[in-house]
């Protein structure tokens, strides 16, 4: 039996590597969860849904709020893990400072890393500090199982060798479609918490935009740019209901919840601000929006499983793929671009079939099995 340690610690990479933790257990392998404590609000309710609960977890005193810090932090926290565990492999996913450390955790003890979602790539400065995390993860890994032929062309044009790259799709598919799948038995609207239940059954003949804004350089004023095109959307289309999950930063939600003050009654209660869903709420409204406006990774990828148009607010994506499909569209935080794209959507039938794509870019839904597969393989002959 091969002993793996996954390591993760915010939102995104709990939901991403589920799948894979689900699949090497059903496999009979050893699978040994590490939190590192980066996500705490939401961490727990996503270890719970997922039957992951984390064997070791990493108290971040973070007395200085620097990266620096968290960094230093991190790799002593992973390293005593990797010391008590002594793994085979160490899995990491994405771009975090968790995985980041991660693999630098496991480079250091000599343990092969396995990076999920490798390859993405802007070219550019920013994401910040998330585009040189996964440059230099890229470094230190051993397996490299990036989602799609371009991220697999990043890679070999890093010059990582051919045999060490597994282009596999990306697990938040998998995801996606197996909390679907069990919301359609159980039913889905029990995943909603009670006033966004209330809000879409009082707006249910009307058309969802899903809005979110996560991005540390969409804070301040270009959040409330994104708000204020969300407000004159309101005003021009009344069959247009709105649901925003609010970041919990205080300063965001009051930027957010200020530029919608100046909005008429109408207009205000065909929109529901509220807290970070959980995600299988945040899946049953992505599978029932009309479209969504969003700085989010995931859910862009999320939205192509469910053929629901995206529009990107930020100027690059990582996530090329899904522009290049057609099934999304990078409009910035400049409120005439968001209100023209959007009206486009909701006036033009033609506008609206030609971003539905018919097959995610993505993944197919079986990514986590094709790393399992490479990974056992892997240590059979090993
Ligand atoms: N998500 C969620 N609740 C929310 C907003 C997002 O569960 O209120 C999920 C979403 O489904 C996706 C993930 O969080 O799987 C994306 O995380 P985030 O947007 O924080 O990070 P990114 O993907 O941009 O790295």
């Amino acid at each position: 039996m091969t002993t793996y340690l996954a390591c993760m610690g915010t939102r995104p990479e709990i939901i991403k590597m589920a799948p894979i933790y689900r699949t090497l257990k059903a496999q009979g392998e050893d699978v040994q969860v590490l939190h590192t404590g980066q996500h705490e609000e939401v961490a727990q309710a996503l270890y719970t849904f997922f039957d992951m609960d984390p064997d070791f977890q990493i108290q971040l005193k973070r007395q200085t709020p620097t990266l620096s810090n968290l960094t230093a932090e991190l790799l002593q926290g992973i390293d005593g893990v990797i010391d008590k565990v002594k793994p085979d492999v160490v899995l990491v996913q994405g771009d975090t400072a968790s995985a980041l450390v991660g693999a630098m955790a496991g480079y250091y003890r000599d343990v092969p890393v396995a990076h999920v979602e490798a390859g993405l790539r802007t070219g550019q400065h920013d994401p910040f500090p998330e585009e040189k995390n996964r440059e230099l993860i890229g470094r230190l890994a051993h397996w490299h199982f990036p989602p799609t032929p371009q991220a697999a062309d990043n890679l070999r044009r890093e010059g990582i060798s051919a045999q060490q790259i597994f282009e596999v799709g990306n697990t938040v598919i998998d995801a996606a479609l197996w909390v679907k799948t069990q919301m359609d038995q159980d039913g889905a609207s029990d995943a909603l918490p009670a006033e966004v239940r209330r809000f879409m059954q009082d707006h249910a003949a009307s058309r969802l935009m899903l809005v979110t804004a996560h991005r540390r350089e969409n804070w301040g004023r270009p959040i409330q740019l994104i708000a204020s095109a969300v407000g004159v959307l309101l005003r021009l289309h009344p069959e247009l209901v709105v649901v925003w999950p609010l970041h919990p930063n205080p300063s965001v939600r009051a930027d957010i919840q200020n530029a919608f003050s100046v909005l008429g009654a109408e207009c205000r209660q065909r929109l529901c601000l509220t807290d970070p869903l959980e995600y299988p709420a945040l899946i049953s409204l992505l599978a029932h929006a009309h479209f969504c406006l969003t700085d989010s990774g995931g859910i862009q990828e999320e939205a192509s499983a469910f053929k629901c148009p995206v529009l990107i607010t930020r100027d690059s994506t990582e996530r090329q793929e899904l522009v290049e499909a057609g099934g999304a569209a990078l409009v910035g935080t400049d409120p005439h671009r968001i209100v023209e794209q959007a009206s486009a959507l909701l006036n033009d039938p033609w506008a609206y079939r030609a971003m539905q794509v018919q097959e995610s870019p993505f993944g197919d839904g079986h990514s986590a099995q094709r790393i399992a597969d490479v990974l056992t393989c892997a240590r059979s002959t090993h």
